[in-house]
């Protein structure tokens, strides 16, 4: 199946289950190298999807590290324009040239420290398609949302008004990443997961996030509608990660 132009495995609800690596702005260029020598036989005999999203400055060498490897190069973020006076800003038409299948937009720390909004993700989420990339669009609501029993009417209308219609099952995942459970080893019970994900319905994979380590991937990864996992802080734990992907 064409993607966009670029022969990614991404293929929907049939693939593969999906783990996305989202290191945040950790790693340096010898952790960069010990991880991969240690992680690449494991990465070549996963049963898994692997996307590993590292900071920008490293994503070339992530790159020419994973070329024998079946598993994506993704990126955490990206602007809504393909190239102009925009300092400090990295285009998905780059992160594509980089050799990236895949971008993570609208996670909850860029919602919260630099003040995105559904309608600039939206956007993004456009920019990433026409560089023919994969957008990982995140949503998720906050732990007083969650506790004033408007966690699913939030997470949808969130997920209405992030993604363009331009979004298709090849070119979207959606994470969903309760806030309240992003590194704070806090994650909701196995049935909220569920209800969740049912709620959300589409016909987009879906994955979870939210303090996913290798004691609970296998029973998230079990359920029905869950289609892949996001995994944040134990994703740089080498031996950690190792056994999450094996
Ligand atoms: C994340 O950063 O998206 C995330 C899920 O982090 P953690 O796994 O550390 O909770």
């Amino acid at each position: 199946m064409a993607f966009g132009g670029l022969p990614l495995e991404l293929k929907g609800k049939s693939m593969n289950k999906t783990i996305v690596a989202n290191w945040k702005m950790n790693g340096s260029r010898a952790f960069i190298e010990d991880f991969l020598s240690f992680l690449t036989p494991s990465l070549i005999t996963s049963p898994y999807q692997i996307i590993l999203c590292p900071p920008f400055p490293y994503l070339f060498a992530v790159s020419k590290a994973l070329k024998n490897t079946p598993a994506h190069l993704g990126a955490q973020n990206c602007h809504i324009a393909p190239e102009g006076a925009f300092t400090g800003e990295t285009s998905a038409f780059m992160l594509s040239d980089l050799g990236c299948k895949a971008v993570i937009i609208g996670h909850s720390e860029r919602r919260a420290f630099f003040n995105e909004t559904d309608e600039l993700i939206k956007a993004k989420v456009t920019a990433a398609h026409a560089a023919g990339l994969t957008a990982i669009v995140c949503i998720g609501e906050s732990l007083n949302v969650r506790q004033a029993g408007r966690a699913i009417e939030t997470v949808i209308q969130q997920l209405n008004a992030s993604l363009p219609s331009s979004s298709t099952l090849q070119n979207t995942m959606v994470a969903y990443e309760p806030i309240w459970a992003i590194g704070t080893g806090l994650t909701p019970s196995l049935e909220e997961i569920e209800e969740m994900h049912q709620a959300l319905l589409s016909d987009l994979p879906l994955l979870y996030g939210g303090s996913v380590t290798d004691k609970n991937i296998k029973e998230i990864l079990a359920l029905p509608h869950v289609n892949g996992v996001l995994v944040g802080g134990a994703s740089l734990k080498t031996d950690i990660f190792k056994k999450m992907i094996s």
